[in-house]
Formats: structure tokens, C-alpha cells, sequence
């Protein structure tokens, strides 16, 4: 087995999660092939002016995976290495994603493959507004509504919302056809922390179910970006769990006695990495994943537990907060050694269940407080959480397969609900 961390990729992460469910649950064939395959994938070519005055050519993809609960939803992920099959891969993990969680959407993704370093704020916006004009028309409150993802935030989204309504001649819009906007905008309050803080609100759940307590846990997190920073600040400053490692891309820092999560913030904000802050000790990025502690939150991207290191794992609850973070064989190896996994469709979804807030605020022309999404949130990934660990219990299968088996069925019912003819 080799030692690159793209073993597997997002594609084949999804699908052999899929193909295993679709085999406890004994979907027929013509099922599986209607769910495996996307509904509807397309590239398009790129060719933005940048303020240099060089164009340049970039490829984006938006894959639509499955309607059948509602329009496509999912993030727009802008990297350098972004491809179709991760795409492909994440908008299927949106579609049990948002089954899961219990809301009216299906799954959609979108890549825009650009590597962003050094790109300055003018040019990063005209890359954005070219994507929306190329995509405008597979973009829609009905259609597919795009979010942030890796490499993407709420100033994009804003661009995005500007592009589209001045396209269509209006000031503000009908419906929502984009989420993760700023509030001004008509975004919602707390959607930009709302993924790190549904990881806390699912792993605080996973302690109380265990009989763990969750303010003496350690923990250590993967990834310092908006969901893993966001859930280190939220799972020390409002659980009193201690943070005792953290990394980002360049390495990590560790401090048995608790990081100050507030200061690292702060800190990043100034530095642009976590590495050499006061008071820590500098650890390589592997390090971090076998720290000595008791919840591991893999907060940065796919296929980061391998089977060459998952044996190493020293925690023994995991919370993924990225998704498709843990290969299929170290989920196997994990699971059998008895850690408790809260698999991404289930931990990392309070980002797409505020989403639906945001889409339902907009569309309704109502103003939801902080508060009052926080509460939402808490509540759904707590009852989500349960429905999964009483699923698990019951039929003796990871939180996984449970997660996963719950979310097909729930798409196989309304797929097989709207019948067989066109
Ligand atoms: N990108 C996030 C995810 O992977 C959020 C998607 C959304 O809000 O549509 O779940």
C-alpha cells in the first residue's frame, strides 16, 4: 500500500460507502446504477482576464448527483487540484448528507480548479463572477444552490448574488439561489461558523450517549480553517474541553495543558499559520493525527486517515468535520479497534442545515436571530445524532453504515414515490 494520502479520493470514498449500503439494504440493481451515477455533470472552460492582463484558462465542474428531495445544494470548492471525480464524489455525499439531516434538498457540488496562491482580492472576484456567468444557468433556487467550500467564503458568495441578480435585471432576487452570503445580503447569522459548530453539537452528543464528560476531554484538530477553527473556539470556550493540538497545511502546535484558542486566531489572522506560536510546541502535521488524546476532529480534507496510519490514532472518538477524511480500510481498522467514528455526513452537516435556514429566511422574507439558529442547530444535530446511534445499536453497524443506511433509504423511498414514468 502506498503512502499517499490520495489513496483513495473522494469519489471512491463515496461510492464504496454507497455500494456497501446498497447491499445491507438489498437495493436492486437499476437502484444502485440510479444512485451511483450523478444526475447531470458538466465542465466548463474558463477564460478570465486578471488585473495583470494575461487571461488565463481554467476548467470548473458542477456536478448534480440526485434531485429526488429537492433542488441540488453544495459548496463550490476553488483549489489548485480540484477535479470532476472529487466533485463527482462530494455532491454525492451531499445527497445522503442532506437526506441525513432531514432537509428539502438534494446533492450538488461545484470546483473551480485554480490554485489561489498569491491571487489578490480583484482577481479572486473576477475568477468568481466568471464561474457564475459561465454556470448562471445551472444555478437556481430550484436548480442547484451553490455555498462555500474549500477555498470559497461569504465575500464570494456575495459576488456570486451581485452577478446573478444584476443578470437578471433586479435588485434583490426571488428565492435564494445561493447560500453563505453575508447577512447584509441577506445571508444568515452564524452560517459562517455553523459547520464547526454542528461538530461540536454532535460530538458533545457522542460524549453524553458514551457517558463521557465532555470538559474533561483533549482534543486535537486537523485543519485550522473556518470549520476546524470554528469548532476549536466552540468546543473549549463553551464545552471547557481542552484543545491540546492543532495544525493546519505547514504543521501544527501542541500544549498539553490547552491551547488559547482565542490568541491562535488571532494569531493566524497575523501570521497566516498556526506554526511558532507563543506558549506551544511546533509538531509535524502526522504528529497531530496520533496525538494522546481523546477526540480527534480531522477538520481539513479527504483521505487523511489512511490505512499507513490509522494504527497510530490514539484518540478514541473521532469527529469528521471534513469530508471523506478517513479511507474505507482505516474506517474498517478504526471500527474495529472500537473508536467511535461520527461519520461527515452526519458530523460536518450543521454547514448545509443552516444553509437551509438561510434559504428558507430568504425565501419566506423572515429574519432569524443568532440565537434562534443556534437552537435550530443544536436541536437538529442532536435529534440526528440520536436516530443514527439508536440505528447503530439496533442493527449492531458502525454510526457509519447506520448514517449511510438511513440517508439511501430515505432517497430510494421518494425516488421510488415519484414512480417509475417520466
Ligand atoms: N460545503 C459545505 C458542505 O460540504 C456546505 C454546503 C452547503 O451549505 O450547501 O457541507
Amino acid at each position: 500500500m502506498s503512502e499517499n494520502v490520495n489513496v483513495y479520493g473522494i469519489c471512491r470514498i463515496a461510492e464504496q460507502n454507497f455500494l456497501e449500503s446498497a447491499s445491507r439494504l438489498k437495493l436492486e440493481d437499476s437502484m444502485v446504477q440510479r444512485l451511483i451515477n450523478p444526475k447531470e455533470k458538466l465542465e466548463i472552460s474558463l477564460n478570465p482576464a486578471l488585473s495583470n492582463g494575461k487571461t488565463v484558462h481554467l476548467k470548473s465542474f458542477i456536478v448534480r448527483h440526485n434531485s429526488a428531495l429537492g433542488p441540488c445544494k453544495g459548496g463550490i470548492r476553488f483549489t489548485g487540484d480540484v477535479t470532476m471525480e472529487d466533485v463527482q464524489g462530494l455532491a454525492m455525499e451531499m445527497t445522503w448528507k442532506t437526506s441525513l439531516i432531514g432537509v428539502p434538498f438534494g446533492g450538488g457540488k461545484s470546483g473551480i480548479k485554480y490554485d489561489q496562491t498569491g491571487l489578490g482580492e480583484v482577481d479572486k472576484e473576477t475568477i468568481i463572477r466568471s464561474f457564475t456567468r459561465a454556470a448562471m444557468r445551472h444555478i437556481g433556487p430550484e436548480i442547484y444552490v451553490p455555498a462555500p467550500d474549500i477555498g470559497t467564503n461569504e465575500t464570494d458568495m456575495g459576488h456570486i448574488k451581485d452577478c446573478i441578480a444584476y443578470s437578471w435585471g433586479k435588485s434583490t432576487t426571488d428565492g435564494c439561489f445561493v447560500t453563505g452570503k453575508p447577512v447584509i445580503l441577506g445571508g444568515i447569522e452564524k452560517r459562517r461558523e455553523a459547520t464547526g459548530r454542528g461538530v461540536v453539537y454532535s460530538t458533545a452528543a457522542a460524549c453524553k450517549a458514551l457517558g463521557r464528560d465532555i470538559s474533561q476531554m483533549r482534543v486535537a484538530v486537523q485543519g485550522f480553517g473556518n470549520v476546524g477553527s470554528a469548532a476549536a473556539e466552540i468546543i473549549a470556550a463553551e464545552y471547557g474541553a481542552k484543545v491540546i493540538a492543532v495544525s493546519d497545511i505547514n504543521g501544527g502546535v501542541f500544549n498539553a495543558e490547552g491551547l488559547d484558542i482565542k490568541s491562535l486566531i488571532e494569531y493566524c489572522k497575523k501570521t497566516g499559520g498556526v506554526t511558532d506560536f507563543p506558549g506551544s510546541e511546533n509538531i509535524s502535521g502526522s504528529e497531530l493525527l496520533e496525538t494522546d488524546c481523546d477526540i480527534l476532529i480531522p477538520a481539513a480534507t479527504q483521505s487523511q486517515i489512511t490505512l499507513s496510519n490509522c494504527k497510530s490514532v490514539k484518540a478514541d472518538i473521532i469527529a469528521e468535520g471534513a469530508n471523506a477524511p478517513t479511507d474505507p480500510q482505516a474506517d474498517e481498522v478504526l471500527s474495529g479497534s472500537g473508536k467511535f467514528i461520527i461519520p461527515d455526513i452526519l458530523c460536518n452537516a450543521g454547514g448545509v442545515f443552516v444553509s437551509y435556514l438561510e434559504y428558507t429566511q430568504e425565501t419566506q422574507r423572515e429574519q432569524m436571530t443568532g440565537e434562534m439558529v443556534c437552537r435550530r442547530l443544536k436541536k437538529r444535530m442532536e435529534s440526528s445524532f440520536k436516530e443514527v446511534y439508536e440505528y447503530s445499536n439496533r442493527e449492531k453497524i458502525t454510526m457509519r453504515q447506520a448514517a449511510m443506511d438511513i440517508a439511501v433509504k430515505r432517497v430510494v423511498e421518494a425516488t421510488k414515490a415519484m414512480g417509475a414514468l417520466p
